[in-house]
């Protein structure tokens, strides 16, 4: 597959995965304004508050049966004194708790209309339950108190399936809200990784650009671009260190006639075998580029004027030494140096070069296959 199908394809599942990520955050936040009203609300607090009281409206039943077969026994009538008070204490509470709750108030309107009007006539029985202790007859009282323990407990059930419903409808929301919450966590996980994943191949190929970019082709050697992007640096690190600095230009004899002669390919081949040649006999450490068609230079750092006559020579000879049979052409091939080398504060690129070029000038001038100090 191709590159740049990778990229789109790349570009796309990104958008895809970006989109979905997006509509995971929008469902997240209706979820969350839909659940407000469950969030923070203690449902389980309130069950209580509800389903406890049930439980008074069966032991008051009971506390009535007895008053009804022993209506003098002191036990019975403490009992039902504290059931009168306590009933009409939870009543309180719960019409508390369920204003203080996010029920919706409609919900509950009439049960607690109902809880008050059992309250006003549980303080009407107080009355009444003072006339049965002074002896009066408790049948009225009795009646009364099973009318209420009735209300009670249709209420007290209404209110406990009301909150029961609304208990579940909170889990509900809250595990769908936690299920797309772990999904939204996921897209954007996904999305960090596809990311950086994006990031990481984009530097590769600004890496791979950068390279090419800076190579020439035909000699796999660097080119200009190549040689500047060392320039500054060089220098700066001469000027730091007081070492020397070389540059050589160099130029292939004759090359137009090479050309003309036994034509453009043969001429390409001996520029790669003299970028061989180069290759050779250069230390690891020097720049090495083809700045024109058969112009070519070494940068050399730490290196003084003789280590660089001493490789220009080198170089010189063995270009000259090549034979017929090496370069495929029936002449021989010779090639043209300048040399300038910098100490310390004369490390200038552009200084070095004008001198190097101008010694390649006189080694032209001055018969070509030699080797001149600028
Ligand atoms: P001199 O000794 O004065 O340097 O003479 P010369 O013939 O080498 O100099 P000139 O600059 O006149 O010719 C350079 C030739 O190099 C001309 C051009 O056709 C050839 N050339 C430049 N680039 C390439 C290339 O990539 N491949 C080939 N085969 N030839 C090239
Ligand atoms: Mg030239
Ligand atoms: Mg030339």
């Amino acid at each position: 597959m191709k590159l740049g199908a990778i990229k789109s394809i790349g570009w796309r599942l990104g958008l895809g995965v970006a989109l979905l990520a997006g509509t995971c955050a929008i469902v997240v936040a209706l979820y969350a304004f839909q659940a407000r009203q469950y969030m923070g609300s203690n449902y389980t607090s309130l069950v209580a508050d509800v389903v406890r009281p049930q439980l008074h409206t069966v032991m008051f039943r009971h506390a009535l049966e007895d008053l009804r077969k022993r209506s003098t026994d002191p036990d019975v009538v403490s009992r039902l004194e504290n059931f009168l008070w306590r009933v009409s204490q939870h009543i309180d509470g719960i019409s508390f708790a369920l204003q203080a709750s996010r029920l919706s108030e409609s919900d509950y309107h009439a049960s607690l209309v109902r809880l008050q009007d059992v309250k006003m006539r549980l303080s009407e029985m107080r009355q009444q339950f003072d006339e049965v202790i002074a002896g009066a007859s408790p049948e009225k009282f009795l009646h009364q108190g099973q009318m209420i323990e009735n209300d009670l407990a249709m209420t007290y059930s209404a209110l406990s399936d009301l909150v029961h419903s609304e208990a579940a409808k909170q889990r509900i929301v809250m595990e769908r809200l936690g299920r797309t919450i772990a999904v939204l966590v996921f897209m954007i996980l996904l999305l960090v990784v596809g990311l950086l994943i994006s990031l990481f191949r984009l530097k590769r190929e600004h890496h791979k650009v950068m390279q090419l970019s800076q190579r020439d082709e035909l000699t796999k050697l660097g080119n200009r671009r190549y040689l500047m992007s060392f320039a500054e640096s060089f220098c700066k690190q001469s000027q730091r260190s007081g070492r020397p600095l070389s540059l050589i230009l160099m130029d292939i004899d004759h090359f137009k006639y090479v050309n003309d002669t036994f034509g453009h390919p043969a001429g390409d081949q001996i520029l790669q075998i003299f970028a061989k040649a180069l290759t050779d006999t250069a230390r690891e450490v020097d720049v090495l580029a083809r700045i024109g068609g058969e112009e070519f230079c070494v940068f050399m750092p730490d290196t003084d004027v003789d280590g660089a006559m001493k490789l220009a020579e080198r170089l010189r000879q063995k270009v000259s030494d090549l034979t017929q049979q090496q370069l495929g052409v029936a002449t021989s091939v010779t090639v043209s140096l300048g040399v300038a080398t910098a100490y310390q504060n004369d490390a200038i690129f552009k200084h070095m070069y004008a001198r190097a070029d101008k010694a390649l000038y006189q080694a032209k001038t001055h018969g070509r296959n030699r080797v001149e100090v600028g």
